[in-house]
């Protein structure tokens, strides 16, 4: 199968860093989205990549399995990393891959970067994303409408390097001559919509210029995140191949029952509200806060917040000190709704400094 490949990745307008990686390693390709604080985002994104790289499945029908095998192989290493670093804890990365074998693409997924197919002049996101938005609008509880642009559609359910054990979406995708595969991060998404995407693919046949063209486009609309773009055409395809005919996945959900417009308003309310409290790109997976369980200072992972019944937190550690004693002094009041931190490391400094607080506290009141 003959294949002409481009690839874009740019920081954007806003972030310091490009946290984002890519694989063009035919017939591998793969985009990684990096999160966690400090430099842990580009390390998550790279480790995953560099796990990917050095994949070298037969063809066939185990190169499926070794694909899904290789991200669940990232998804350790960024988590052992991560696990021996301080500085490095909470990070994690999307995978979004595909592998190109004989005339099918396997898809392998976690995360929020997306792929899409272009045939026929028509796109076709072919990846779910793993966000709470998602889940929302797959609830009924978010109109499709409302979660593009939703403030909070940064968080993701899904991602890899965060938890021992991972489910990676798998699906093979059978290709045509003149099919464009695009895998790309959320930073383009975020900021052009799928008929915008259409139109470039449509327009642009270099795919080179086209992606160079999608990175334009995403940093005109504002460049809010770093985007990343490979695009992928397929040229033509050998006889060999005719054989595997796989369909492709099935099609997404149909859209959410129709609810009553208050309860979706307030539904929207309650999201934009802790959306604008916790800020624009929250990874649940990926914050850290120190609050009260059952009147002890403890270490919880998460944003301290309950969203449409969905818990945003849980706790990693509990101390031995009295988050009610902790209250009383004036710098942790907050305490009662989670003092936030950066990282895991953050949140223990944050309890030693408690620690030292009420020792200094209770020396004072009785000596
Ligand atoms: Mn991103």
């Amino acid at each position: 199968m003959k294949i002409r490949v481009g690839v874009r990745t740019d920081i954007g307008r806003a972030r310091e860093r490009n946290e984002d990686a890519y694989l063009v390693r035919e017939p591998l390709f793969a985009v990684a989205d990096g999160m966690g604080g400090h430099r842990g985002g580009n390390v998550a994104s790279r480790i995953a990549l560099e796990t990917l790289r050095s994949f070298d499945g037969p063809p066939g029908p185990d190169a499926r399995k070794t694909l899904v095998e290789d991200i669940r192989t990232a998804n350790t290493r960024v988590l052992e990393r991560g696990e021996a670093d301080r500085d490095l804890r909470g990070m994690g990365t999307t995978i979004t891959a595909v592998l190109i074998d004989q005339g099918t693409a396997l898809v392998g997924h976690v995360g929020d970067s997306r792929a899409y197919l272009l045939r026929d002049g028509a796109l076709r996101q072919l990846t779910e994303d793993h966000t709470l938005v998602r889940q929302l609008v797959r609830e009924g509880r978010l109109s499709p409408e409302q979660a593009i642009r939703h403030p909070q559609r940064g968080v993701v359910t899904r991602a890899v390097g965060v938890e021992e054990h991972i489910d990676v979406d798998e699906f093979p995708v059978e290709l045509r001559p003149g099919d464009r595969l695009l895998l790309c991060t959320d930073g383009l998404t975020g900021m052009l919509s799928d008929e915008a995407i259409q139109e470039i693919l449509r327009d642009q046949e270099d795919p080179q210029l086209a992606c160079d063209r999608l990175v334009e486009a995403a940093n005109q609309a504002g460049g809010e995140d770093n985007i990343t773009a490979i695009l992928v055409d397929v040229l033509d395809r050998d006889e060999a191949t005719e054989a595997s005919a796989i369909s492709l996945p099935p099609a997404p959900p149909p859209a959410p029952k129709r609810r009553s417009i208050v309860l979706k308003a307030a539904a929207a309310a309650i999201v934009i509200i802790v959306a604008a409290w916790f800020g624009v790109r929250v990874y649940v997976n990926h914050q850290w806060y120190v609050g009260d369980s059952g009147g002890r200072v403890a270490i919880y992972h998460g944003v301290p917040a309950t969203i449409l019944g969905l818990k945003l937190h849980h706790v990693a550690r509990t101390t031995d000190l009295s988050a009610t004693e902790a209250r009383q002094l004036q710098p942790w009041a907050g305490i009662e709704e989670g003092i936030t931190a950066d990282s895991f490391g953050q949140a223990e400094s944050i309890v030693d400094q408690i620690r030292a607080d009420l020792t200094g506290s209770s020396i004072g009141s009785t000596g």
